[in-house]
């Protein structure tokens, strides 16, 4: 049975891997399959998971679930027929970075040290997990990971991944960065996911608000990787314009199931 879950698994490369290496060469064009993109996902998760440890306070797991779920159902109203049927999970690892990624075809991270400062705010929360579904929704990873990345993916498979291979893998799409226009593009969404999701909008002001405070302090170091860099004044203003565009806002406090 292994053996031939094994064999499976060499197809499913052999068939995904040209067109990997191929999409590395033509960025902007989404050459990789919804398949792929679930498969490169689950390889890279356990990558991720093989590197970082998982968060197992109930508390933080349950908040990033239920938030998650959530936030799904909102997205799923905004993008109707266009909604992708990936197996979003979310999950939380248990590192003080501030910061949070998502992987082709539905994983969602949230690191603990970036629920550290959203604190009870889960509006905050809300809008950074629907911006890093949003990217998965627009797929805008495809665009972005790398030959070297996919080459990786290919050995760790061709190899039932080494120790070392995983931590590159999990680097890698951890310090994965997107576009500018790419992240304009989470932004937007996730404001129009969290509004249709019954959350306060401008959860996302405050956590760029958040961003920037930290940005001149101490805690500057935990930023590093943080994927929505840059954080410029642009972003912030453009997320305002949006949220005061949104058709009758829901007030917070009439959000559902709060
Ligand atoms: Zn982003």
């Amino acid at each position: 049975m292994k053996g031939r879950v094994w064999l499976a698994r060499v197809g499913i490369l052999l068939l995904v891997l040209p067109a990997m290496l191929s999409l590395a060469s033509c960025r902007g064009t989404n050459l990789l399959s919804k398949q792929e993109e679930i498969q490169i996902g689950k390889e890279g998760s356990a990558a991720i998971e093989k590197e970082y440890k998982l968060d197992t306070n109930p508390q933080r797991v349950a908040m990033v679930q239920e938030i998650g779920q959530r936030v799904l159902e909102g997205m799923r109203q905004v993008e109707g027929k266009r909604a992708p049927d990936f197996p979003f999970t979310f999950k939380v690892l248990d590192t003080k970075e501030v910061n949070a990624v998502s992987l082709p075809g539905g994983p969602v991270y949230v690191f603990r040290g970036l629920m550290e400062q959203t604190g009870d705010d889960r509006d905050m929360l809300a809008a950074v997990i629907a911006h890093e579904v949003a990217h998965i929704v627009a797929r805008h990873a495809a665009k972005q990971i790398s030959s070297s990345i996919l080459a990786d993916l290919a050995i760790s498979l061709g190899t039932r991944g080494s120790a070392q291979k995983a931590a590159s893998i999990a680097t890698s799409l951890v310090m994965l960065q997107y576009s500018r226009d790419d992240e304009y593009d989470a932004d937007r969404r996730g404001i129009h996911y969290t509004h249709a999701a019954g959350y306060d909008p401008e959860g996302l002001v405050r956590f760029f608000e958040k961003l920037r405070t930290l940005e001149k302090g101490e805690m500057k170091g935990l930023l590093a990787n943080l994927r929505t860099h840059p954080l410029t004044e642009n972003r912030i203003a453009r997320a305002k314009k949006l949220i005061a565009e949104l058709p009758d806002r829901q007030s917070p406090s009439a959000a559902p199931g709060q």
